[in-house]
Parts: structure tokens; sequence; C-alpha cells
């Protein structure tokens, strides 16, 4: 998980001070000790680091803190707040142009995910924004970059402008504008050329595409697992062409933080989205009031519960309450269940969202993880449509049927079978309650 070192450290920190009646300037002293080891640690910039503990600890010291009732829950909000600014405050929106096609262009170094992100945001602003969006392949030195643009723009059904790698990359921007135009697409995306490393040729390049059409937004593609090195590279491109926002990739994996905490102070440019796996509706608007929270172990329910509306049928929905109550819930509905649950993410990532989910003992090895579902579903598959509806007529000899059908053992059918009559008992204790509770509100 992203951040795990960093959030570790702070939580163990806070959870110090937490309950404290009387905070002294020494304690709030051994707190920023602490808090300036574990952003370090996390490679953040030291220059950030610096301003950061000693914003905190102006704020922590003032006379207010100390003489509240809640000292330490104060001290713990002030350093909440301030990894929220120090992330950029609000969440910054897409800037849409005035008179379509918005032009937005795609940067960044070789291998941070750039032409991955293109593909994501075009099917962010077709499905969240209702735009039409037009990719533009314009690396020409990678016939291979142009190649995997047009794959991505195939799986998503979108469509892909290309001239092939003879045509110079200004060339290519000015015919697809016109080509957007007359196909009404109000979203031109440009993937631009990576390398290696900052180079004058590509700086050089991308100005001149800027000066054939003024972008409206132009975002950097940053990888954060790089750490600090993210932050020197999107200082030069910044100085050499101007970027308008951030696009943090591959935040599903364990980078330490150092990026996402240190980008937004020393480029003054928003973070916008996050990449959070190499599907392509991995992308996530960036809230660093939620992310903030989430480092601190608050827990991100908002992320939790837009995730659900996202993800879940409300006709689904409402058809397994209607099951939940009469009883009728069978197998196929668990299964069903199952994957609209999936269809939220990975198990364990969503559960990281709960406040107080860190303290959850074994979560970290709860590897709720693809294969274990599978089994479950491998186990369900291999049922009669008469086990499915009836379980209790399974008995050893079905087992053994079912074991041999779906490659797993007895145990884990039994400890299925157990799970189901759990939640069945559960669901007839929560029906009867809301049934009583009904009755209760109609007596006179
Ligand atoms: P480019 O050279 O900058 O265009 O990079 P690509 O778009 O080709 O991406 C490089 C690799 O990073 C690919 O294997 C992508 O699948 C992967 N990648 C991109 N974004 C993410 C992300 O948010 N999470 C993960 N896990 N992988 C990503």
């Amino acid at each position: 998980m992203a951040f795990e070192g960093l959030a570790e450290r702070l939580q163990g920190t806070i959870s110090k001070i937490k309950g404290k009646g009387k905070v002294t300037e020494q304690d709030v002293k051994e707190m920023m000790r602490e808090v300036r080891f574990a952003l370090i640690e996390a490679d953040v910039n030291l220059k950030v680091v610096k301003t950061f503990i000693k914003r905190v600890s102006e704020r922590a010291i003032g006379q207010d803190v100390m003489k509240s009732l809640t000292p330490g829950q104060q001290v713990i909000k002030i350093v909440k707040d301030e990894l929220t600014d120090l992330m950029g405050g609000e969440q910054s929106p897409i800037k849409f142009a005035q008179k379509p096609p918005t032009v937005i262009l795609m940067v960044g170094l070789q291998g941070a995910g750039k032409t991955t992100t293109t593909g994501k945001l075009a099917n962010l602003l077709r499905k969240k924004y209702n735009r039409k969006p037009l990719l533009v392949a314009a690396d020409v030195y990678r016939p291979a970059a142009i190649k995997q643009l047009q794959t991505l723009g195939n799986q998503l059904t979108l469509p892909v402008f290309a001239l092939g790698t003879e045509v110079s990359p200004v060339e290519i921007v000015r015919q697809a504008l016109e080509h957007a135009k007359e196909e009404h697409h109000d979203v031109v995306l440009i993937d631009t050329a990576g390398r290696l490393h900052i180079d004058e040729n590509l700086m050089q390049e991308l100005k001149d595409i800027r000066a054939l059409k003024e972008p409206d937004e132009v975002f950097l593609v940053v990888d954060s697992m790089t750490g600090q090195d993210a932050v020197n590279v999107a200082d030069s491109f910044n100085e050499a062409v101007g970027i308008t926002g951030v696009v943090l990739t591959k935040l599903d994996g364990d980078t330490r933080g150092g990026a996402a905490l240190s980008i937004r102070s020393v480029t003054q440019k928003p973070i916008k989205f996050v990449g959070m796996g190499e599907k392509m509706d991995a992308l996530e608007p960036f809230h660093p009031e939620r992310m903030a929270s989430r480092i601190l172990g608050m827990g991100d329910m908002m992320s939790l519960i837009e995730k659900a509306q996202a993800n879940v049928d409300e006709e689904k929905a409402k058809e397994m309450e209607e099951k939940f109550r009469t009883q009728s819930f069978t197998f196929d509905d668990f299964l069903d269940q199952m994957s609209q649950v999936k269809k939220m993410g990975p198990l364990d990532e969503i559960l990281k969202m709960l406040p107080g989910a860190n303290k959850i003992k074994g979560l970290e090895n709860a590897k709720i993880d693809d294969k274990s579902i599978g089994h479950i579903e491998a186990i369900i598959l291999s049922m009669t449509p008469a086990e499915k509806t009836t379980p209790e007529i399974i008995n050893s000899s079905r087992k053994k049927r079912i074991a041999k059908g779906s490659g797993c053992s007895i145990q884990e059918i039994n400890r299925l079978l157990k799970q189901f009559e759990d939640m069945k008992k559960m669901m007839k204790q929560m029906t009867g309650m809301t049934q009583k509770g009904k009755k209760k509100m109609k007596l006179p």
C-alpha cells in the first residue's frame, strides 16, 4: 500500500499524544522530531519538511491549543490541516475551454505512465463528464507508443488520431485539431513523446506545440515510485514548458509518499489526478484532505461511498434487500453480491478506507485477493441448483463432488457453508428487528 511506512510512523506518533489532557511544549517538540523523521524517511523534500514542521510547531505551541480541553486532538487536527495544505488544500478540477475543444497536453518522462494515463483520462472524461474525446498520438520517436495508444483507443472504443512517425508532432497536432473540429470532439488529449531524461529537444518540441495552440491544461505525468526524483522532474518540466497540473501514477504500489507530499509545495502546481492501477478505470481525482486522512489512519469514508455509488447497481441493491427480508437469499445471490463488491477494486484496499482499519488485527495478512474469491466462486459454481437454494442438503458425498469439481478442499467448502449460514442468521435477526420496529410504530 502507498504511504505504508509513513502512515505507520505518523499513526504511532499520534497515538502517543491523542488522549493527553495536557500537552507541554516538550511533548510537541518530541512529536515533531518523530514527524520530521517519518517525513524524511518517506523521501519528502527537505525544504518541504522544514517548513511543515515549523508551521505545525508554531500552531501547536500556540496558547489556544495548550489551553484547550483536548490539546492532543487539537495537535492532531493541526497536523492533518497542514498535511492537507501541503498537498494543495482543495481538490483542483479540470479547466475546460470556454469554446471547445479543450486541449490537454500530456507530458512526462518515458515509463511514467503517460500513454496509459492519456487513455484513462479520456475514459474518465467520457464517463463522468459526458465528453467526446479525441486521442492524438504525437510521439513520433517510438512507433510502439503510437501502437500502444491505438490499442487503448480500440479497447475503449475511442478514436485515435495518428499520422505515423514521418510527420512532425506540430503538424500532427495541427491536423488533429482540424479533425477534432470537423468531428465535433470537445476534448483533445495529446500524448507527447517521452524521454528517459529531461532533454532540450523534447522541451523545444513541447514549446513548438504550445506555440501552435495554447493548451487549456498541460498535465505532467509522474511516477510516484520515483520519490523526490519526481519532484525534480516536475520542477524542470514546469520551468521549461509550464505545467498546469500533475498526475501521480502508481499510487497503488508501495510508494513512500515523497512525491505526493513534495510536488505541490515545490512546483506550486496542483496534483489533479492519481493513477491507482493499470486498468483503464483506475484514475481518480486527487483529494488532499482525504489523502491526509488516510495517511493519519482516519479512514476515507467519502471515497468509499463514492466508489459504492459508482459501482453498485441500485436495482440490484433493492432486489437484494427484498431477498434479505423474505429470507430467500441463495448462493447465486451470494455470488452476485461478491461480483458487485469486486467491481469496487481489491478488497483489502477497500477495507483500508475504513477509519481505524489499520488497527484491525491481521488485516495486513488477510489477503482477500482475487485467488480466494476465485475459490469461493469455483465452489458455488460446482453446486447444483438445489444445493444453491437449500444448502442444508449438502452432505459429505455432495461435498466430495463439489471439492472435485471446484478443485478446492473440503475445509474450504465447510468454511463457506458456515459463512453462508452465519450470514443468514444475522439477516434473520436484522429483519426480525426491523419488523418489530415497524409493528411498534403502528401501535396507537
Ligand atoms: P509512458 O512511457 O509514460 O507512456 O508509460 P506507459 O503508459 O507505457 O506506462 C508504463 C507502465 O506503467 C505500464 O506497464 C503501465 O501499465 C504502468 N502504469 C501506468 N500507470 C499505472 C498506475 O497507476 N498503476 C500501476 N500499477 N501501473 C501503472
